[in-house]
């Protein structure tokens, strides 16, 4: 299992990983089509049966995994909330210092930004922020009024 490799979900050429440029046809994967990039490499299914795959798509199929296949894939991938590890300790101090010290949009852009990839990591940087971006809301109203 050392050699390991992924057919291209456009050609069916190979290619060393998943998550490559395809050196025939240039395809590179991403969103969700590094899902169905996984599912076409060695890290998923074996040899015999990429090579099959590899065929069917050289023949014009195209592959369409059903959504279980798509789920174990995000899985495996960390892209969903089960194997999302999320913020450690030490980022989580340093986000919410950010948001104390310099402006709470750190976290709320952070926020987004992970939010369909890292969903765990996501709403702590949502939960960090939050609080201090109503500090920073009250300390603008309090600076108006006063
Ligand atoms: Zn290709």
């Amino acid at each position: 299992m050392s050699e390991g490799f992924a057919v291209c979900g456009r050609c069916g050429g190979r290619k060393a990983d998943f998550d490559r440029v395809c050196p025939h046809c240039g395809f590179r994967p991403e969103g969700d089509g590094l899902l169905i990039a996984w599912l076409l490499s060695t890290r998923h299914r074996d040899t015999a049966s990429l090579d099959a795959v590899s065929e069917r798509i050289r023949g014009g199929e195209t592959v369409r995994p059903s959504a279980k296949m798509l789920a174990t894939a995000r899985r495996a991938l960390g892209r969903s909330w089960a194997s999302d590890p999320g913020l450690d300790t030490r980022q989580r101090l340093a986000l919410l210092a950010t948001s104390l010290l310099v402006t709470p949009l750190v976290g709320l852009m952070l926020a987004v930004w992970w939010y369909g990839t890292k969903p765990r990591a996501a709403l702590q940087a949502l939960a960090l922020s939050l609080p201090a971006s109503v500090l920073f809301f009250a300390l603008g109203v309090w600076l108006i009024l006063t």
